[in-house]
């Protein structure tokens, strides 16, 4: 049996896989959703807790595209892509942090979009005419999606990033590899960088002619592979335990993720959302109004987000019911100051690493296990401490954060990008001239 995807704002029409993957967004705005999620096989359940994180995938993966992607295809795409370890690190008898930056972009975000490259290319392999990949990126998201899409045949990557708003170390990722991926610096905010994407959508002609698709976490096929490893994570735990996930969040597509893995079966006590003081999720499940509003600059800059894009799909998970939401997860949010007192504080008490959307998350699962002492707490943490150095010295002092040979040996390599005026006409005219 296939699957078939919905948008969310119109449950009437359906599609398949590859117009979900490739469209990315459905004509009406809203976002694909599976049609039918059950939980995964009793033979699954027997074994799952000795697989491998692959293995697991493979299993998942199966749960959400069903026949849609042959066995064998499918079975290649995930040990392709996820095929790094994302280990569980016990602080204390329940409270563990789960690693999820052991890719080559040092950020969760790679099991997304390795999964998502392999996935686009399968599913255009006898397309004619190359794959156009847009990306705005305000600076994980390219540095992923440039590393995973880097060679893949039939396809080639514009990323699209704010001029002196990504660190150095970011900016290396998305300008040095060259090859099929380009970057162009917008001389602008982030905001801009989205915009431009947008129109070039927006224009059919052009769209339909370059093959233009997203990268964006408003793809369904970036969410499936953040799955994983929530099931992953609680294969370690005793058998019974009550788990708790407790989720950095912006955007809410590594939440959505896990309320993915909640349907397939996994048996999960709690989701926590925490968020800096871009909060308009954790308001909404304390008081029962969305209040999407423009966001504000803080050191978790990941998760500054002031209308997360998954929000629909939570939603509708919940059938847009506000008192079933809040039943099942529970929001908390902290200042910046909150933040770094936590990286010290962390390091001081446990010896433990924090970076800012782990610290964030760690403020949240220490809140939450007050009242519910009971439960394993599961911390995502979401980056390595290096790419965000500034705060980490700023915090901890030099020296103590140690930089992975794959981001140190980015300093050497030169930056090629282009740089652009924000402006739809230029980038128009520089895409019509991609060929
Ligand atoms: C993207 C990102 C987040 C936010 O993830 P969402 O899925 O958008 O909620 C958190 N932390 C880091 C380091 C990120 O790069």
């Amino acid at each position: 049996m296939s699957q078939r995807f919905f948008s969310t704002k119109n449950s009437g029409e359906f599609v398949g896989v590859k117009e979900a993957v490739l469209r990315s967004l459905p004509a009406d705005n809203g976002l694909y959703m599976p049609e039918r999620i059950e939980a995964l096989s009793d033979d699954f359940w027997a074994h799952w807790r000795e697989m491998s994180l692959p293995e697991i995938g493979v299993h998942v993966a199966r749960g959400i595209f069903k026949d849609s992607i042959p066995s064998e295809e499918l079975e290649k795409i995930v040990h392709e892509s996820a095929n790094f370890p994302a280990p569980l690190v016990s602080l204390g008898e329940r409270e563990h942090v789960l690693e999820l930056y052991h890719g080559p972009s040092l950020a969760f975000k790679d099991f997304g979009a390795r999964f998502m490259a392999r996935l686009m290319a399968w599913l255009t392999r006898d397309d004619v005419g190359r794959l156009t990949v847009l990306v705005a990126t305000s600076g994980d998201t390219g540095g992923a999606v440039a590393s995973a899409f880097h060679e893949v045949p039939g396809t080639r990557v514009v990323i699209l990033y704010p001029k002196g708003k990504v660190s150095d170390l970011q900016e290396k990722q998305l300008t040095s590899l060259g090859g099929n991926i380009s970057a162009l610096e917008i001389d602008g905010s982030f905001d801009d960088c989205q915009r431009l994407v947008k129109s070039a959508f927006l224009k059919r002609d052009m769209s339909e002619e370059l093959n233009l698709t997203s990268a964006n976490s408003i793809n369904i096929s970036r969410l499936v592979p953040q799955s994983f490893y929530y099931f992953e994570a609680a294969k370690h735990l005793p058998e019974g335990a009550r788990a708790s996930f407790v989720v950095p969040s912006g955007n809410f597509g590594n939440l959505t993720a896990g309320l993915l893995a909640e349907r397939l079966g996994l048996k999960v006590a709690h989701f926590i959302a925490a968020t800096n003081r871009n909060d308009v999720v954790p308001e909404y499940l304390r008081e029962g109004v969305y209040q999407p509003r423009p966001s504000v600059a803080t050191i978790s800059n990941a998760m500054d987000v002031g209308a997360p894009s998954n929000f629909a799909r939570m939603e509708q998970l919940f059938g847009g019911r506000w008192e079933s939401m809040k039943e099942r997860i529970s929001g908390f949010s902290y200042d910046d100051e909150m933040t770094r007192a936590t990286i010290r504080r962390i390091r001081r008490e446990r010896g433990y690493i924090l970076e800012p959307h782990g610290a964030v998350a760690w403020l949240a699962a220490e809140d939450w296990r007050e009242k519910h002492p009971e439960d394993h707490c599961i911390v995502l943490e979401t980056a390595h401490p290096s790419k965000f150095l500034s705060v980490m010295e700023e915090e901890l002092g030099k020296g103590e954060v140690e930089i992975p040979a794959r981001l140190a040996c980015l300093a050497e390599l030169e930056k090629v990008a282009t740089p652009m005026p924000a402006d739809e006409a230029c980038f128009h005219e520089w895409l019509q001239n991609l060929g």
